[in-house]
């Protein structure tokens, strides 16, 4: 069976090179569409722009943790997730499960089976009702789908780690969100002593969505606690 241009899209995240290019041959080779993505963002971005069948992804990736991929996906899509790692461990499999993929590979694997499991997956995969991609609060619009924020009429340009950071702090509009639970659901779970990502990216937020960032109307500090998105 060759490539063909109606075969189901697969969303390949994963950093390393050679894994990628055998995927893209053996996935290729049985009928399906490939999109690679190397980074945690940029599989976000094309999970919402390409809307695949099935995404494989691996939990290392450069800019932060499959299982935060996972997680923000979860959040507006029932798209199924197949993770692809070469942690093995049974803890890792039940986190990466709980995170809400649909199964999971231990490298090496053979394509046979590989090919199997997707094919379990897109058959289970989906809601019969899709989740909005669409979060609101207070005149602020997040488009999980499009990847568009707009404050009123404005649009307003976003990087994909300020876009995940802003949708979740919207999507929990008006509860306190702690500084570990953000580097945790927008990061990873790896990043939770890392607070300076919060406040860098909370600034760059500020700047671009509020009229005066020193006096924010929407992200407000919950001194020593974390933020809070205002939801009225
Ligand atoms: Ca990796």
């Amino acid at each position: 069976m060759a490539a063909s241009p109606d075969g189901p899209l697969v969303l390949v995240i994963e950093d390393e090179a050679p894994l990628r290019k055998f995927l893209r041959a053996s996935l290729e080779a049985n009928g399906y569409r490939v999109a690679e993505a190397v980074t945690a963002a940029e599989g976000t971005t094309l999970a919402a722009r390409e809307h695949p069948s099935v995404i494989l992804l691996d939990l290392g990736l450069p800019d932060g943790d499959g299982l935060a991929v996972t997680r923000a996906l979860r959040e507006w899509t029932a798209t199924p997730i197949i993770v692809v790692s070469a942690r093995g461990r049974e803890a890792d499999k039940v986190e990466a499960l709980d995170a809400g993929a649909d199964d999971y590979l231990t490298k090496p694997f053979g394509v046979g089976e590989l090919l199997a499991r997707m094919r379990v997956a897109i058959r289970h995969g989906g809601p019969a009702t899709p989740l909005t991609p669409v979060l609101s609060a207070a005149g602020v619009e997040v488009d999980r789908a499009r990847h568009r924020v707009t404050v009123g009429d404005r649009e307003v340009h976003c990087t994909p780690t300020e876009f995940r950071l802003l949708a979740h702090l919207v999507q929990h509009a008006g509860r306190v969100i702690t500084h570990r639970q953000l580097l945790k659901d927008v990061w990873g779970p790896g990043y939770v002593d890392q607070p300076h990502l919060v406040r860098v990216y909370m600034a760059q937020l500020r700047r671009k969505l509020e009229a005066d960032p020193s006096r924010p109307r929407w992200l407000l500090t919950e001194q020593g606690v974390g933020y809070r998105f205002a939801d009225e």
